[in-house]
């Protein structure tokens, strides 16, 4: 069974391809021919993985899915939340939005965050959606290089080291986007069997 994951963030491909193994294949929006910017409109995380799934099953015609994650902090009120790819600006930088982030949680005792995935899967034309978090807080400065986006200040709770200093695998035992994508594996899995 093959399925598209919208997206263009090669990180997160190679982070679900490993979370799905040999269960499903996982087609990159290069692979079914969409080269374009997928749209992003929305102003909550259900909104915008809904979009971008819509958008590749009407111009394309295949099964797919898409995510939207965001890391709410809970003195923020939930921000940067659905804007958190944009937080310190347009340039939708890494290292700007995680200095701006400390910045603004500088003198803040309460640093509970967590991050939040929402699966939007279009499967034989009818829409599905699941959810998936991972509770934490967010670290007083950066640490670790690998994986992406705000992993270098995020600590699980539970552990005392941030994503960035976990490998992909070791993340993948307990992130937002792995428990959402579970849900969608168990979904698609008992599709098959009935
Ligand atoms: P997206 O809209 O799902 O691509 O996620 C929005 C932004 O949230 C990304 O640009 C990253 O800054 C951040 N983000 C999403 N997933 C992760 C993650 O697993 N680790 C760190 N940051 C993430």
């Amino acid at each position: 069974m093959s399925l598209c994951f919208a997206t263009n963030n090669a990180h997160k491909l190679s982070e679900v391809r490993q979370i799905l193994g040999n269960s499903f294949e996982v087609l990159s929006l290069q692979e079914i021919g969409c080269r374009e910017e997928l749209p992003e409109n929305q102003d909550t995380l259900e909104g915008n993985s809904a979009e971008k799934a819509l958008y590749v099953f009407e111009h394309f015609k295949v099964d797919c899915f898409a995510d939207d994650t965001g890391l709410e902090v809970k003195t923020l009120d939930g921000a940067p939340g659905v804007y958190s790819a944009r937080y310190a600006g347009p340039q939708r930088s890494a290292q700007d939005n995680m200095h701006l982030l400390l910045q603004n949680l500088s003198d803040v005792p309460d640093r509970t965050a967590r991050f939040r995935t929402v699966v939007t899967l279009i499967w034989q034309g009818e829409k599905f959606v699941f959810e998936g978090s991972v509770a934490g807080s967010i670290a007083l400065q950066p640490t670790g290089s690998q994986g992406f986006g705000y992993d270098p200040v995020f600590v699980p709770d539970g552990y005392s080291k941030s994503f960035a200093e976990m490998s992909v695998q070791e993340k993948n035992t307990l992130s937002h986007r792995k428990r959402a994508i579970e849900k969608l594996v168990d979904f698609l899995q008992n599709q098959h069997r009935l």
